[in-house]
């Protein structure tokens, strides 16, 4: 009458000829991370939750600590505001919730583990620079999100900011300010002098509105998790996106392979608070152990649900019930996809040594569009295969050509993890031929 692992049960099974599978397993686990659906009539509405991505040095950092020391009121005595990997902001039209750490790399690892963490992308963009490789990157992984981006011009205190051009170089990326007949916002900034800033602010309340993001907060709260570490003193400490529900003090938790108790809850500003509503980020403590970035966050009805859940998880083994679940596109598997009707769109991220060649094969990639599959380049640019361009790739689901470039090793080795499929050429021919047929399920298997 005691239960077995799954080992052990495989163990005995053998000893009959039998072979147990673990489908069970994922399915509950699967059940669990499921989103359930929701009543409208319980939803209200909740802050945004917003990220700030952009090119290397172009102010990124600086728009946040500016936004962060001239928005949020220390007040309380003693109150040090605490980096925790998030903070709310308290404006005219309500609250909006920061991702502190700047960048997209974050955000794209949450995505590829299926957590979506953010609505609202600001784009930024120094007026002296210009758009530079990392700010397509950025337009990219936003746009391949599905994600609102708020350009916001910085820099603008400089003498050599030019705001025109970098409208004018932003258009080539479809992102058209409103007063040239576009739908994109541009807001001019200086996260030096703080000018703009508020503007800045009252677009993205604008932009939450017209999005209409709301929550129900009266349920078993779900989230996300932002950063962990282990604290010498407190033990295991995570921060936590509460993305719906409510969370206490005294909920039992399910992260992963973490499982507890919450013991106590600290919020941005370094208080201890007692329940957290939907798109607040808390640390909380009381975890079993550390538990992994981008991993969802469940309450539970008791701790022993919770522990059970969280041993479901290691039983199993996350990156391998992630790699069973995940269905990742290959060319090889294209065309039954496409039969099946699971594959409506093929993504494609193009990389090459010149960017003429980058051009020469979006175009002719996207002329093999049919009427059963759209091939859609969702990124391309110039230089080695990046472990970033694998992130995206793995997680909207998007293949990747090189053109007379190789990956990096962590790319290759990110490629295999997440099972991203990876081709190499030194002719565009080849690679245009190679699509083609898979798209008609005649590629020759790859030996
Ligand atoms: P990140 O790499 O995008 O996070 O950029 P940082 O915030 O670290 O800024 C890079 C550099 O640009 C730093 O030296 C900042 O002081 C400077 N910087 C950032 N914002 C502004 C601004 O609005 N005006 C001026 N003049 N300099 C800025």
């Amino acid at each position: 009458n005691s239960e077995l692992d799954f080992e052990k049960a495989e163990e005995i099974a053998m000893e009959f000829d039998r072979l147990v599978e673990m489908e069970e397993q994922v399915d509950v686990i699967e059940e669990l991370l499921k989103e359930e659906e929701e009543d409208e009539t319980d939803m209200i509405v909740r802050p945004p939750v917003v990220c700030v991505m952009g090119h290397v040095d172009h102010g990124k950092t600086s728009l946040l600590d500016k936004i962060r020391s001239s928005h949020v009121t220390t007040g309380e005595a003693g109150g040090i505001t605490q980096h925790i990997g998030a903070y709310v902001v308290e404006t005219s039209n309500g609250k909006i919730t920061f991702l502190d750490t700047p960048g997209h790399e974050a955000f794209t690892s949450m995505r590829m583990r299926g957590a979506q963490s953010t609505d609202i992308a600001i784009l930024v963009v120094a007026a002296d620079d210009g758009v530079m490789p990392q700010t397509i990157e950025a337009i990219n992984h936003a746009k391949a999100a599905g994600i609102e981006i708020i350009v916001a011009i910085n820099k603008i205190d400089k003498e050599s900011a030019n705001i025109e051009r970098v409208k004018q170089e932003l258009i080539e990326y479809e992102l058209v300010p409103e007063d040239w007949g576009g739908s994109t916002i541009f807001c001019p900034v200086s996260a030096h002098t703080g000018e703009g800033i508020d503007e800045l602010l009252d677009m993205v309340s604008l932009t939450a509105e017209v999005l209409e993001l709301k929550a129900n907060p009266n349920r078993k709260a779900r989230g996300i998790v932002l950063e962990a570490q282990l604290d010498k003193g407190r033990g295991p400490v995570a921060t936590v996106l509460v993305q719906k529900g409510t969370l206490h003090v005294g909920d039992a938790v399910a992260i992963g392979s973490a499982h507890g108790k919450v013991r106590a809850m600290i919020n941005d500003k370094g208080k201890r608070i007692k329940t957290a509503g939907p798109s607040t980020p808390v640390e909380i403590l009381g975890l079993s152990e550390v538990p992994n970035a981008g991993e969802v966050m469940m309450v539970m009805d008791s701790e022993k649900e919770a522990r059970s859940v969280a041993e479901k998880f290691i039983a199993y083994g996350r990156e391998k019930m992630l790699s069973e679940t995940k269905q990742q596109l290959s060319l090889d598997d294209l065309f039954n996809q496409i039969q099946a009707g699971s594959v409506k769109e093929l993504n494609i991220i193009v990389k090459a040594d010149v960017q003429g060649s980058v051009e020469a094969v979006k175009q002719s990639l996207v002329k093999l569009s049919n009427d059963e599959v759209a091939v859609k380049v969702i990124h391309g640019g110039v230089g080695a295969i990046t472990e970033s361009d694998v992130n995206l790739a793995a997680a909207s689901n998007a293949i990747i050509i090189g053109f007379n470039v190789r990956p990096e090793p962590a790319a290759k080795d990110a490629a295999s993890a997440e099972k991203v499929d990876l081709r190499l050429y030194r002719v565009i021919y080849n690679a245009i031929e190679d699509i083609e047929a898979a798209m008609k399920g005649m590629l020759d298997p790859e030996f």
